[in-house]
């Protein structure tokens, strides 16, 4: 615990930039507004416009891969300079820590010399708070999942957002003396509000690449299948470790799955990396000017590297 020197709860703000979609919605509300004054008969036009246009917000938020609502880790960076993610994957571990799960999953990273980022829920890491400090002490990164996990979460409004996430900033910051850099939404569902919210605690949006709907699914293969196929580097897996499914004999599935993983890793010289080491690698070797696009566009959109290695013949970029 580092209660003695609480943490301030935010790192440095990133500029908040509204996506097109964003501007544009916003311009054709004020764009209807006009439309109706000038021309009353209109109304049903401009309404109609209003509410799709709040459809699609609507629908970018349901879809937790989407970056119409502005910068979402869906890959690792790729940068021109930084050459070491190019063979790098992460393992992202949700909704724990669990009794029963994480100290398990910590052993079998240990044993492979992997280190994975837990996305964790602040009102389980309260409870226990030992199983965090150990994520930190064996070189894993503790991210930010929300305080309570609400599935209300992207309902809420900008205030009630903030709360949720400072909250978890505050919990998981005393507990491993780390401030979280990154957030992962409740389902991975969202609203416009929250890169606002996100950019003012200097966090960063983190979905996946590819996960193993492994919270239902009960087959252990099928969800190595989900993780495996197509596996390439820059790839960033979701697993979890709390609310996890059971196998056929009562064994949660990640810590069947685990194994197979990160031997396929290790067979395709895979590296694995935290987020924040990904974050870091991507940065230093940037101008001011492309650390300012990054930010206001996401990993993602940065130019392709002339090479890239691809595991499984995967179309590489596509996401
Ligand atoms: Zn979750």
């Amino acid at each position: 615990m580092n209660a003695a020197t609480p943490l301030p709860l935010t790192a440095a703000p990133r500029r908040w930039k509204p996506a097109p979609l964003i501007t544009g919605t916003a311009a054709l509300h004020v764009g209807a507004a006009a439309a109706m004054l000038a021309q009353p008969a209109t109304w049903p036009w401009a309404t109609g416009g209003v509410i799709a246009s709040h459809l699609v917000l609507t629908a970018a938020g349901l879809w937790p891969k989407s970056a119409l609502l502005g910068p979402n880790w869906r890959r690792l960076p790729l940068t021109q300079t930084s050459q070491t993610l190019q063979n790098s994957i992460a393992l992202t571990i949700d909704d724990g820590p669990d009794p029963e799960v994480t100290p398990r999953v910590l052993d079998l990273l240990d044993a492979h010399g992997a280190r994975a980022t837990f996305f964790c829920i602040g009102e389980r890491a309260q409870r226990h708070a030992h199983i965090v400090e150990q994520m930190a002490a064996r070189g894993h990164a503790v991210e930010n999942h929300s305080q309570r996990h609400r599935h209300t979460f992207s309902l809420s409004a900008p205030g009630a957002l903030r709360r949720e996430i400072e909250a978890g900033q505050r919990t998981l910051g005393e507990i491993t003396g780390t401030r979280p850099l990154f957030f992962r939404a409740p389902a991975g569902l969202r609203n416009p509000f929250l890169e606002p919210v996100l950019c003012d605690l200097g966090l960063h949006l983190a979905s996946w690449t590819r996960r193993g709907f492994d919270t239902r699914e009960r087959d252990a293969g099928k969800v190595a299948q989900r993780l495996l196929h197509g596996l390439a580097p820059r790839d960033i897996l979701l697993v979890h470790d709390g609310h996890a499914a059971r196998g056929a004999h009562g064994e949660p599935v990640l810590l069947t799955v685990l194994p197979a993983l990160l031997r396929a890793a290790a067979q395709a010289q895979l590296r694995w990396v935290t987020l924040r080491e990904a974050l870091e690698e991507s940065l230093p070797q940037q101008s001011h000017e492309q650390h300012e696009q990054h930010e206001q566009h996401g990993p993602h959109e940065s130019p392709p590297l002339p090479a890239q290695k691809a595991i499984d013949a995967a179309p590489f970029d596509k996401i």
